[in-house]
């Protein structure tokens, strides 16, 4: 069963068409990547499912909610978790309480008032952050300050405040970018175990292709804004299009 259906979408910014009539569906269950050069389109179409772009032309349905009629936050309660490609963790905070912040949307308007979290509130937040600090093997981390911590680490947190979001679906935008071959495979891991063990459907955009290819169920290639094919890993590596596009087309040489 489809889970995310994305239609028709057309997101233009002024004179740039960043997305063109961009379709598809992720399933419950699945790992879903999206590749494609810089400039492609990909970070937009997070941005569209997000509620951060709003595009002129399309519909994206997560189950029978219509995420172009919501905001950012109420689509956090749809179910959607984001992570973002340049890392934004507030430097000044400690890793547990950079990754509350993914809660917030559980928060009453008078625990906002009274200070950001009740205290019986924090007990279970906190509970819940270091399950997920654990899970993601950096928990002696909790109260460490982010500034100055490696990427890997703040990779980490940014998908960690995803995750105490409790979503359905998470976004993860290039979680592996910037990262060393022994990262990478812990990270390649790690997104197999957010859908194997947390049972979350998971959309990746990623540029490693052997992380591409070892973890997705299917995947959907982006040129210029455009969808240039989608299905199963070993189908899309051959897929003539993608060949041509990536590789350079040989056949009049
Ligand atoms: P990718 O993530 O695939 O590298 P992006 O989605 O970031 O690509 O960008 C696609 C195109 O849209 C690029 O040409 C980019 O400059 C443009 N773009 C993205 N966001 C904006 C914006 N907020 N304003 C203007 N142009 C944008
Ligand atoms: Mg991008």
């Amino acid at each position: 069963m489809a889970d995310l259906c994305i239609n028709n979408i057309r997101m233009q910014f002024s004179g740039v068409v960043a997305l063109s009539d961009v379709s598809l569906f992720v399933n419950k269950g699945e790992i879903f990547s999206l590749i494609g050069s810089n400039g492609s389109g990909k970070s937009t179409l997070f941005n569209c499912i997000n509620g951060f772009n709003h595009p002129q032309k399309g519909t994206i349905f997560f189950g029978n909610d219509d995420l172009l009629k919501k905001q950012p936050h109420q689509i956090i309660q749809c179910g959607i978790s984001r992570t973002f490609q340049n890392v934004q963790n507030i430097p000044f905070m400690t890793v547990l309480d950079n990754i509350l912040l993914g809660a917030h949307h559980r928060i009453g308007p008078k625990s906002t008032v009274k200070r950001w979290l009740s205290q019986k509130q924090r007990v279970t937040e906190e509970a819940m952050g270091l399950e997920i600090l654990d899970f993601l093997g950096i928990v002696n981390y909790e109260q460490k300050y982010i500034a100055g911590q490696p990427y890997g680490i703040q990779k980490l947190t940014e998908i960690a405040r995803a995750l105490v979001g409790k979503p359905k679906l998470i976004l993860l935008d290039e979680p592996a970018a910037g990262m060393n071959d022994q990262e990478t495979d812990e990270m390649a891991k790690i997104i197999s175990e957010i859908r194997d063990e947390l049972g979350i459907t998971v959309l990746v955009v990623e540029h490693d292709m052997s992380l591409v290819m070892s973890i997705s169920d299917r995947v959907c290639v982006l040129d210029s804004g455009k969808v240039l094919a989608i299905g199963k890993p070993e189908d899309v590596k051959i897929h003539p299009d993608v060949v041509r596009s990536f590789l350079g087309d040989f056949t009049n040489a």
